[in-house]
């Protein structure tokens, strides 16, 4: 089997090394001349944790990246209001990883690179894509201006935000909202530790609400605030250094910290009308969008990709038919309209929204959390733990012989909410 996919970002890059270990060849179609490296995605939750391993790949992520510790809501004086006490240690094996996007993507590569399956081919923009009954084919537009056919059994949108592959399949129809916000993701170094902050933290306000988590081994943070989404790009970087000021504990002005860099992006929550057309799927952000809060997003293009690796698999292998990809896109669309979806906005709406003075009669998850803290017997937290796989699905059940039952470690374990509250996926500016 062949399988072209469209993008190289992270999502392309794992299903590429999922297939690769399969034996399964890979081309890979990117327009840009190499690794987007913007700092978008940080976290990632127990869910994707567990691909990155099947994709052989977890060890150079960990060693690069780490486990944090607690991650807290906080009234804007900093004041605890609620958490999840985790440290690195209780997080487990599968634990939620940080390790900032443009490092992954590197990780990533470099493994793809030393697969003799996979060929990563840099300035191959795709225009058009296309199919019958003998295979895919993406249509790519060369630096010339010329264009050439790559044609392979099947073709992977995993093209981004933008989409190509989704545009051509169904136009500009991609169904759900776009916030009336704006946020700012900001990269800074500022002893956030030195004010009581914990690795992970979310301030609830309605208008400075911010997520503040540290990203890297040297001390750098992601601080990411809304903001007003009529200004410009040159009135966001304007209004930077007093939005500090007035949010960030200690009050910082410019020189007492270090910014490398500030990215504002519009927030959505979309998803495509369907993530198969005959022999061309989609995934990741190419199939649905959802705002930072929470995590839930290249978590949840990681955990697409995961599952779409098994039912290439299975058709390579002849356990399987060509069926199989209907149940991709039926199951993770349901994941996503189920679990990440309402999961995502709602961390969305509880940093923005609720009320920091009355948290735990407006917020049911704030309430949970404190319930969970006072809980001795420790079985909420259990149960807490393990609802973290409610975002996943098991395609191998779907072949055929397959075992009635299974494992827990490989049955139908999904994830959701562990990641409530660290950033997660943003929009990646897409022009919809
Ligand atoms: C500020 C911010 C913070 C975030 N934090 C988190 C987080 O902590 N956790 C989390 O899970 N998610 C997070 N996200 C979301 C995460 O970054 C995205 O979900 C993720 O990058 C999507 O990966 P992808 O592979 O689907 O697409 P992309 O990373 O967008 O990669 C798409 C690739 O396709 C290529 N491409 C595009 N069009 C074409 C074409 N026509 N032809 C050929 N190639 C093409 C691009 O060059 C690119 O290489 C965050 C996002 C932002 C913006």
């Amino acid at each position: 089997m062949h399988v072209v996919i469209v993008g190289t970002g992270p999502s392309g890059l794992i299903l590429a090394l999922l297939l690769s270990r399969a034996n399964i060849r890979v081309t890979l179609l990117d327009g840009a001349s190499t690794l987007d490296d913007r700092p978008r995605a940080a976290h990632y939750a127990p869910s994707a944790i567990r691909v990155l391993r099947d994709a052989g790949v977890l060890d150079d992520v960990r060693s690069k990246g780490f486990i944090p510790g607690a991650m807290m809501w906080r009234k804007i004086d900093g004041s605890p209001i609620a958490g999840l006490k985790d440290t690195p240690e209780s997080r487990g094996e599968d634990g939620l990883t940080v390790l900032p996007l443009n490092m992954l993507g590197k990780v990533l590569l470099s493994h793809a690179e030393r697969e003799g399956n996979i060929s990563v081919k840099w300035e191959h923009k795709v225009v058009d894509v296309g199919q019958d009954e003998g295979g895919a084919w993406a249509v790519v537009e060369m630096r010339d201006g010329s264009e050439v056919r790559v044609t392979g059994d099947y073709l992977v949108g995993c093209d981004g935000a933008n989409s190509r592959v989704r545009k051509a399949l169904f136009g500009d129809v991609f169904e759900g909202k776009t916030w009336d916000a704006q946020i700012v993701a900001t990269n800074v170094y500022y002893p956030l530790h030195d004010f009581g902050f914990t690795d992970i933290n979310n301030i609830i306000h309605h208008e400075d609400y911010y997520m503040a988590a540290i990203i890297s081994k040297d001390g750098m943070w992601r601080v990411s605030y809304g903001e007003d989404p009529k200004l410009s790009y040159e009135e966001v970087l304007a209004n930077q250094p007093a939005k500090y000021e007035r949010m960030l504990p200690g009050n910082p002005k410019p020189g007492d910290y270090k910014l490398t860099n500030v990215g504002p992006y519009r927030i959505h929550q979309r998803c495509a009308e369907s993530f198969r057309v005959g022999k061309i799927t989609l995934a990741a952000d190419a199939a649905h969008l959802v705002n930072p809060f929470g995590g839930m997003g290249l978590t949840g293009g990681i955990v697409d990709v995961g599952g779409l690796a098994e039912c290439l698999i299975g058709i390579e292998k002849g356990v399987a038919d060509e069926d199989i990809l209907d149940k991709y896109s039926e199951k993770r669309m349901e994941k996503w309209r189920e679990y990440i979806n309402p999961i995502s906005s709602d961390n969305f709406l509880r940093v923005s929204a609720t009320d920091p003075e009355d948290p735990f009669t407006t917020d049911e998850f704030l309430k949970f959390c404190r319930e969970m803290e006072e809980d001795g017997t420790g079985k909420m937290k259990r149960d807490f733990d393990a609802s973290v796989y409610d975002i996943c699905h098991d395609f191998t059940q779907y072949y055929r012989d397959a075992p009635v039952s299974k494992t827990p470690a490989t049955a139908v374990m999904n994830g959701t909410t562990a990641v409530n509250g660290v950033e997660g996926h943003a929009s990646n500016g897409i022009k919809v």
